[in-house]
């Protein structure tokens, strides 16, 4: 494992649950007792510094001795607070939660979320014809079946070439301005109004105040789940500054960004300097890859959980290593 000196790997998380609400019998997740076996997995390899001692570190340029590994939970997840935290207090590590503020003040679900609990109940191939009808609604004149499917797969690995056409259609051919409504409409017809789901969905303000006041620190995550690079500038700015202000009421400003969806298309030069210009100093993606302590702040490397040992399909270590 030298290779692995003077790195350090981001890890991310979504859901972190036992009991799968019987409705969404598909969401996907890892449980309690996974998560944690991957903590004592990774331990073997990694130590897991405090945030504040990785920030330094990558200020200072020196690294920290032993290869170092941080953990992140995106979207502010109630699976978090609940399931999450007194995992991560047993093994005293202190992580990186990102934090979409929408949900607070609408009381709604970010739309990415009405798509996976949609999918987690009833498959996308299910759901597709719902989809394409609803977005004829909205004046989308393309059809799933014109969305090329090389690109569908390279971005959604893990899904079937089918259900990747369909993900792609509806997060990168269907308008951000209209996917919201659009999804809003389909939840309506499958699963109801998605305002009963929110409250139960998302940590509330409380809940993330105080993973705060325990050590653990907050990332701007978009107020309301925008893909940042296809976003109009004003779109952009305003969301962000949202996200900046409700988060900073919290906890004081944030100098963490995880940029939503995470891929090389989602943020760019733009998206980088309005963050910086927030005052952010450090961004989260998700091209997989360890950082060495001299990286780009910015445009920090991080896999999935699926990616390391204990998950789905775990990459070889070394293949990391740069
Ligand atoms: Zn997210």
């Amino acid at each position: 494992m030298n290779e692995l000196a003077g790195t350090i790997l981001f890890v991310n998380y979504h859901h972190v649950c036992d009991d799968a609400d019987l409705r969404f019998p598909r969401l996907h997740h890892i449980t309690c007792e996974q998560f944690e076996s991957q903590i004592v997995e990774l331990s073997r390899v990694f130590s897991f510094p405090s945030v504040a001692c990785v920030e330094g570190a990558f200020l200072d340029g020196k690294a920290i001795d032993t290869p170092a590994c941080v953990l992140s939970f995106d979207d502010g997840l109630a699976h978090h607070y609940r399931n999450v935290v007194p995992i991560l207090k047993r093994h005293r590590i202190s992580a990186i939660f990102s934090i979409n503020t929408g949900p607070w003040i609408d009381g709604r679900l970010l739309s990415v979320h009405r798509a996976h609990l949609l999918s987690a109940a009833y498959s996308y191939e299910a759901i597709a014809e719902s989809i394409e009808s609803s977005a004829a609604e909205f004046n989308v004149e393309k059809r799933i079946c014109d969305t090329p499917i090389e690109h569908a797969v390279s971005q959604y690995r893990y899904d079937s070439p089918e259900t990747a056409q369909i993900k792609y259609y509806l997060n990168a051919v269907i308008p951000q301005e209209v996917r919201g409504e659009i999804l809003r409409l389909v939840f309506r017809t499958y699963l109801g109004d998605d305002r009963e789901y929110a409250s139960a969905h998302y940590m509330a303000r409380e809940q993330v105040r105080e993973l705060a006041r325990m050590g653990h620190t907050l990332a701007l995550h978009t107020h309301r789940h925008v893909h940042l690079a296809s976003a109009t500038p004003e779109h952009r700015a305003d969301d962000l500054y949202l996200n900046h202000a409700l988060i900073s009421e919290l906890a004081g400003p944030t100098r963490w960004i995880s940029y939503p969806y995470g891929d090389t298309t989602s943020y760019d030069e733009a998206v980088v300097s309005l963050a910086q210009a927030i005052g952010c100093e450090f961004g989260l993606t998700m091209t997989r890859g360890l950082n060495g302590f001299h990286a780009d702040c910015m445009r920090l490397s991080r896999v999935d959980n699926n990616d390391v040992v204990g998950g789905r399909r775990p990459i070889d270590w070394s293949s990391l290593a740069k």
